[in-house]
């Protein structure tokens, strides 16, 4: 009965460490750690402890004999990473090697760190800082609600996924915490402010821009990118009010990476199942109201470059109608003569068993197409299709359409007072410190690009935090000008409105009450409604404010 790890895994590697007899990998120390697509438990050296079901944050595991029918290729999928041996390993206690937490060797103060940003990065930056005493975290944020992508990116049908967050609150609970939610750094304070006031400013802001297509057309009302849609299906407040349109039979989606086959499960998943989940209220009834019958997630190239994972399509095909049309079944057939890449021939396998598009559809569909390259929109007041040409050659295939999005990647956004590079859209640094601005870093999307899952983010803020701590052992941070208390007062000054942990915890509990039996939360996605619930938390006394502003 050994467990299994499963479509929601989010690779932070916390598994990794609690497995008594380190039979998961690849491991955080591992070559190929950055960009394995899960991570995999050994069958034959499992000894069916249970204690890395506890340790997932994101409910991921599970004994092979407790999964659902949907997840039982995952079996296959485990046991495939290792090589092929019979019965089983005896019990060993050999631990993964863990990875030392940086130790701040100072004892003159606290070490003072501004964070910008509550994603993922962001706060497993928090984490790592907080693991010793002595230190104090000050996370800001430009919205009334924490923790980035895992709220306003993941998909609502992944719950599990979202269980991350409970990790998250858990670290807003550490001595030295404090939250400035509903403050905008660059906008309310200023880069030097933090630094007046700080050791270090560690940027984790994401890659929030889209990558724009080119093509004539692309500014037509209909078309938008996947991370617009999503952020409106998951209720962000600056995507609420986007005008999505439903009332036409087909959705085109540019690009087949894992965030394309979120937008088009969504659109195609029986609304009825959607409205167990935390999506937003406006998004649920817009696909009650939906008229699209099918998907379509065109790529350029062909069925072996596929961009999503495989883990992705399994859980995909598992509940989803998905179909290919005649052209693209001899195209995998072709690719799957010549691959000899395990994982691709695993996904060309699957795609091989896919329907065919010819069939009349019994419900809403996703068709993949491939070899399809974007030549223009359709549409003279908005959009009517989309003009592709076959990748390689001039014949032109066109497809009805009333919704076209594109998903082909993202970039970082260029943030003031910090150098950029405009190329690879990231923030130039070396292991997370930031060429030529002292006292400055960067974690998360912001400082590698956009890849990697939420727990990657692990790792890479876990490198920023040891250059961090050493630069400061070394005596290479200034210390702040400012004290804790003038901080404090200068940002609530510049943002009265700022919500503090108390406050999160009053949208929460407000949203988690909304949500009734049914679902786990219903979202407020109005600022205004964010901003009421958490003027309902218990405000601190004047003591506990004097505390906390003495840094006490
Ligand atoms: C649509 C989508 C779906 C995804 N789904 C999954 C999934 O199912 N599983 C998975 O493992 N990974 C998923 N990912 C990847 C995962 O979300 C990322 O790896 C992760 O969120 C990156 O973390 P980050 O902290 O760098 O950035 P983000 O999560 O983007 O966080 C950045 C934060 O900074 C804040 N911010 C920005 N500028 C400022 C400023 N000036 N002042 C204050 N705050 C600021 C933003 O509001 C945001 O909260 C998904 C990604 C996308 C785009």
């Amino acid at each position: 009965m050994p467990h299994v790890i499963t479509q929601s895994c989010c690779s932070d590697g916390s598994c990794v460490y609690a497995c008594p007899v380190n039979c998961i990998h690849p491991s955080p120390d591992e070559p190929g750690f950055a960009t394995a697509e899960m991570l995999f438990i050994d069958p034959v050296a499992c000894v069916d402890c249970g204690a890395c079901v506890s340790a997932c944050p994101v409910g991921a595991i599970s004994p092979d004999t407790k999964l659902e029918p949907k997840q039982l290729p995952f079996v296959e999928l485990n046991a495939a990473f290792y090589p092929k041996r019979e019965g089983k390993l005896p019990p060993t206690s050999k631990l993964a090697p863990v990875l030392e937490a940086p130790r701040v060797e100072r004892g003159d103060g606290p070490l003072r760190v501004a964070i910008v940003g509550s994603g993922p990065a962001a706060m497993y930056a928090a984490d790592e800082l907080l693991t010793q005493q002595g230190v104090e975290v000050n996370v800001f944020e430009k919205l009334p609600t924490p923790y980035g992508l895992v709220r306003a990116g993941v998909a609502p049908d992944h719950q599990t996924t979202k269980r991350v967050t409970r990790l998250f609150d858990g670290t807003t609970r550490l001595p030295g915490f404090t939250f400035y939610l509903n403050v905008e750094v660059g906008n309310h304070v200023s880069h030097r402010d933090l630094l007046e006031h700080h050791h270090a400013v560690l940027y984790a802001v994401g890659a929030p821009n889209d990558k724009r297509l080119d093509v004539e057309g692309m500014n037509l009302p209909g078309t938008g990118t996947a991370t617009e849609m999503v952020a409106w299906i998951n209720g962000h407040p600056e995507f609420a009010h986007l005008p999505v349109d439903l009332g036409h039979e087909r959705v085109v989606v540019i690009g087949n990476g894992n965030v394309a086959l979120d937008v088009a499960r969504i659109l195609t998943t029986d609304p009825d199942d959607l409205a167990r989940t935390d999506i937003a209220d406006h998004a649920l009834a817009a696909l009650r109201d939906s008229k699209v019958r099918e998907v379509v997630i065109a790529a350029r190239r062909g069925p072996a470059d596929s961009a999503f994972t495989l883990p992705e399509l399994i859980g995909l095909t598992a509940t989803h109608e998905v179909v290919l049309d005649r052209a693209d079944h001899e195209l995998v057939q072709r690719d799957l003569a010549e691959c000899t890449d395990p994982l691709t021939r695993n996904k060309l396998e699957i795609l091989s068993k896919l329907g065919d598009a010819d069939t009349p559809a019994s419900r809403r569909r996703i068709r993949f197409a491939y070899r399809m390259t974007p030549q223009r929109v359709l549409g003279t007041d908005r959009v009517e299709g989309m003009a592709f040409t076959v990748t390689g050659g001039d014949d032109v295939r066109t497809l009805p359409a009333g919704l076209v999005l594109t998903s082909i990647g993202y970039r970082g956004r260029a943030i003031r007072d910090l150098p950029f590079d405009e190329e690879t859209g990231v923030v130039p640094n070396e292991s997370g410190r930031v060429v030529g601005a002292p006292g400055t870093y960067v974690a998360g999307w912001i400082k590698r690009g956009p890849t990697g899952f939420i727990g990657t983010n692990k790792s890479c803020a876990a490198q920023t935090v040891h250059e961090l701590v050493g630069d400061f052992n070394a005596g290479a941070l200034r210390d702040p000008r400012g004290r804790p208390v003038h901080l404090d007062r200068l940002i609530r000054a510049r943002q009265p409105e700022l919500v503090d942990v108390a406050g999160w915890k009053a949208i929460d509990a407000a949203e988690v009450a909304r949500g009734g039996d049914d679902r786990p939360r219903d979202k407020f996605t109005e600022i205004s409604d964010m901003l009421a619930a958490a003027a309902t938390a218990p405000k601190p006394t004047m003591r506990e404010r004097l505390l906390a502003g003495l840094g006490l």
